[in-house]
């Protein structure tokens, strides 16, 4: 059941001039995709460890035969390192077919608004009613639980935010009495959860590398 949308932000390309390498466009990256992985939504500042720069198009397709693909800006995403190794070199398509960037598996995060593919479901997992969408969620294991974890722990981060705000606002002492204590209680509720996703995330499978990791 579609509870929430998939995200709130929009991508867009900024960047106008050519680096020699894919992590001189990393500051762009960062902004233009708002510091969030562009293929699970997870903020950047959840976890400790840097985003991924990838490729779109996987360097082992097209190395040899259009190698600007390298550092072609429209090529290269933002990406959590869980998500770009799920990705990995999964590909299909025609590279020499056209000077489009297209790789049939999976909707480009910059050309395609997500939200009309994916949505949050009533227990903050990631899901879709469209048939690509859902090879996606598996190819790139968008089922996995540590992305409710990591909804959930945006959204704890917000409430408190928004009751802190509440509060500095409110006269009546009673009151505040009351809005601090559920202040406090989900304040603790976000720190148990965000350091449950922080273990989970950083399970066994985050320590392997790819070559992207090291852009
Ligand atoms: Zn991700």
């Amino acid at each position: 059941m579609r509870y929430a949308d998939f995200k709130e932000h929009e991508i867009k390309r900024t960047c106008q001039r050519t680096y020699e390498k894919p992590s001189g466009y990393r500051p762009y990256l960062k902004k233009d995709f708002h510091d969030r992985c562009c293929y699970c939504n997870m903020p950047q500042n959840l976890i400790t460890s840097p985003f991924h720069v990838d490729h779109f198009v996987p360097s082992k397709e097209f190395k040899g035969k259009r190698d600007s693909l390298w550092t072609d800006y429209e090529n290269l995403m933002w990406s959590c390192p869980k998500c770009n190794l799920s990705k990995g070199d999964k590909y299909k398509g025609d590279l020499m077919g056209s000077r489009e960037i297209v790789n049939e598996l999976f909707y480009n995060p910059a050309v395609t608004d997500y939200n009309e593919i994916f949505y949050r479901n009533e227990y903050g997992g990631i899901d879709s009613d469209d048939e690509k969408g859902r090879e996606m969620i598996k190819r790139l294991k968008l089922y996995r639980p540590i992305h409710n974890l990591a909804w959930l722990v945006e959204h704890l981060e917000i409430l408190w935010k928004k009751l802190e705000e509440e509060l500095q606002r409110e006269t009546d002492e009673d009151k505040k009495e009351i809005l601090n204590r559920i202040k406090d209680k989900i304040a603790n509720i976000y720190v148990e959860q965000a350091m449950a996703f922080r273990a989970a995330y950083n399970g066994r499978v985050f320590q392997e590398r790819n070559e992207d990791d090291e852009l």
